[in-house]
């Protein structure tokens, strides 16, 4: 249970028309077609990148190392040279080599689909374990990122600090049917309407139901 302070004061039909409404607005990406590997594998590439050097490092390196093995066997400074787009490369090479190595030496090379042990891979937080349930697995869970973290505050569904707190009460307030698109869906809201700086509110359906909008017209 989360603290009621903590939770905002929408009902269950405002949150299912939030996303219902994203999912008008934004064509849900679900990388049904990547495997659990290629899902984690692309989540430590994405860390403090923009999609489009994440997608380019992500395709770069497959077409090398086209699976576990391969990408365990490579030289650390090729890998680098391969994510070499998404920055931080030698950090992330490092850690892609690594975790590979600890899934083929400990997991018989199968990406584990709990939570809790994805969370013992080095370099692997609860944002990117839960992107691997989600986007790998197909399966229930709400990655919380800066964008779902920021525009959950920002709307009001969430009164919180921390990621890890808003994905508490994300999951308690959210029906879980609606759990799976509610990551990319806020993703692509938060890239193009509700930005870090100058949200368009204009263009935004939430301005009526919105705790920061109402804020800022006060
Ligand atoms: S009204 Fe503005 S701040 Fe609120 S969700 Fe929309 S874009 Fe974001």
């Amino acid at each position: 249970m989360v603290e009621d302070s903590m939770k905002g004061d929408f009902t269950t039909d405002e949150i299912k028309f939030i996303v219902d409404e994203l999912g008008e607005i934004f064509e849900r990406r679900t990388f049904e077609d990547s495997t659990p590997y290629e899902v984690l594998v692309r989540t430590i590439l994405s860390q403090r990148t923009r999609d489009e050097n994440t997608d380019r490092a992500t395709e770069a390196l497959f077409n090398v190392y086209p699976d576990m093995e391969s990408v365990a066997d490579a030289p650390v400074e090729e890998i680098a040279r391969l994510v070499k787009p998404a920055g931080f490369y030698n950090v992330k090479a490092g850690r892609i080599k690594e975790v590979s190595n600890i899934l083929l030496d400990e997991y018989d090379g199968v990406v584990p689909d709990s939570i809790d042990e994805l969370v013992k891979l080095p370099g692997v937080g609860r944002k990117t374990a839960n992107c691997v349930i989600v986007f790998g697995f197909q399966e229930d869970a709400i990655p919380v990122d800066v964008h779902v973290h920021r525009i959950s505050n920002r709307l009001g569904l969430v009164n919180t600090k921390e990621p890890e707190d808003t994905e508490d009460v994300l999951r308690e307030i959210v029906p879980r049917s609606y759990w799976l698109p509610i990551n990319d869906l806020m993703v692509q809201f938060g890239q193009n309407i509700c930005k870090p700086i100058n949200p368009q509110h204009m263009e935004c359906p939430f301005t009526d139901m919105c705790k920061f909008y109402r804020e800022c017209d006060e």
